[in-house]
């Protein structure tokens, strides 16, 4: 399965240095050409601009989260066909933070998922659980939960028929659902999780797709994220089951991005 590597920019950037990151991101994968499946996911305010930007090259671009609804009165948020309007192939959504910060539910990162895919976004759902959970020895549980109860059905793609299937009504690659793995103790630390924890981590997300989604799991992509910097990705690239990564501190560095793509080992 291609490898999908995409950059979190989280609340960070203004149009003047976004458009240099931009330019340099856009430059190098001209030059470089990765193999990996390329995104990033800047604020709503750059969205418009970056999408422009990046029109016609081998990036991405997504959102950071999205409403269930598709308009309406829900002041300071924004929707999934907004997103799309803007020029976003991507969103992220039940990111930590925001699971956090605004104490998103399964339940309510399901109906976003739904309302991206309605609106021809592929989703990216976030998972992973705290420091305490690993430390109880919950960590297996709480994510297999979280897996189960944030996917909406229609996730894997419709008429995604397994592996390998290319055939009419397989949008393409890019079109299934994303997980992320995401433990909330390894993202911003600087303290990655280990090969045995992610490569454990990412069997049991594998096994609950097939529990939640059945056979058409296998075009969902399981991608891991927390404290993924050039150093160390490609070890982290090579592990079994592992399909890409979600960035977030290093996507803000085109060169530390760039080379986190090129580290991908299944283009
Ligand atoms: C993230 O926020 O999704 C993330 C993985 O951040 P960082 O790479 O900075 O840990």
């Amino acid at each position: 399965m291609r490898q999908l590597i995409a950059g979190n920019w989280k609340m960070n950037g203004r149009r003047a240095d976004s458009a240099a990151l931009v330019r340099a991101v856009r430059d190098m994968v001209e030059a470089q050409a990765p193999a990996c499946e390329l995104v990033v996911c800047p604020p709503s305010t750059l969205l418009a601009e970056v999408a422009a930007a990046l029109a016609g090259s081998a990036v991405a671009v997504g959102g950071q989260d999205c409403h269930p609804l598709a308009n309406g009165p829900h002041t300071g948020d924004v929707s999934a066909a907004m997103l799309a309007d803007a020029g976003a192939r991507w969103v992220i959504l039940g990111h930590s933070e925001r699971r956090t910060s605004y104490a998103e539910s399964n339940a309510l990162v399901r109906e976003k998922a739904k309302a991206a895919i309605a609106a021809g976004l592929t989703p990216i759902v976030c998972v992973g659980e705290s420091e305490q959970q690993r430390l109880s020895g919950a960590a297996e549980t709480v994510v297999a939960a979280q897996v189960d109860g944030s996917l909406p059905p229609g996730f894997a793609g419709p008429g995604f028929a397994g592996p390998g299937f290319a055939g009419p009504g397989f949008a393409g690659p890019g079109f299934a659902g994303v997980v992320a793995y995401e433990p909330i103790w390894a993202i911003g630390t600087g303290r990655g999780a280990s090969a045995e924890d992610i490569a454990a981590m990412h069997r049991v997300i594998r096994d609950q797709l097939t529990d939640t989604l059945g056979a058409a799991s296998g075009a969902v992509r399981v991608i891991y994220g927390g404290s993924v910097k050039p150093d160390g990705a490609a070890a982290i690239l090579a592990l079994p089951g592992v399909d890409g990564a979600l960035v977030g501190g290093a996507s803000l560095v085109a060169a530390d991005f760039l080379a986190i793509a090129r580290a991908s080992s299944r283009g």
